[in-house]
């Protein structure tokens, strides 16, 4: 799962996710990465987001947890004005398994992943041996055009 903030305190905001996201029955958060700050994907006129990314444990299903994740953003008052506009928590599901899913509400794996460095270098850091599509997260951390996110201290 890919976890992303850029207002505020975004550290803050992720920190309170997480915690958002223990507190649910039938989900239990095994591996958090560092927080990575990144330049604003989409646009250029906005703070820097901060992402993680965090491996889970769960019995529901893919729409259940869209659905739980979707009431956290909810919750935590997600600004939801413009698509790539600034906003108090992001939750994306990455993958679930082996699940391949494309519908109108959710796409497994998730369809942007393999594009982008804030994803793929904080789930590399967590699930080194992964594969995505067949292909190992390092090699498409090696594909990216643009790898820059810097490691938070
Ligand atoms: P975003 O603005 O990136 O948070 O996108 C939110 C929308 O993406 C929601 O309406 C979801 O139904 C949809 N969506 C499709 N696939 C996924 C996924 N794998 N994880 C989270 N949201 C998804």
């Amino acid at each position: 799962m890919s976890l992303g903030s850029n207002l505020g305190n975004p550290v803050k905001h992720l920190r309170e996710g997480i915690l958002h996201l223990e507190a649910l029955e039938g989900l239990e958060v095994v591996k958090v990465s560092s927080f990575y700050e990144t330049a604003p994907w989409g646009r250029e006129d906005q703070p820097p987001f901060v992402n993680l990314c965090l491996e889970i444990l769960t019995s529901l299903t893919p729409h259940e947890l869209l659905e739980a994740t979707q009431g956290i953003e909810k919750r935590m008052g997600r600004i939801k004005k413009e698509v790539w506009g600034p906003r108090l928590i992001d939750i994306d599901i990455l993958l679930m398994g082996e699940a391949e899913i494309s519908e109108d509400d959710l796409t497994l794996p998730h369809p942007y992943m393999t594009r982008r460095a804030f994803v793929l270098i904080p789930l590399g850091e967590i699930a080194p041996g992964l594969r995505i599509r067949g292909i190992a997260v390092h090699d498409w951390i090696a594909a990216l055009e643009d790898q820059s996110v810097t490691r938070m201290p």
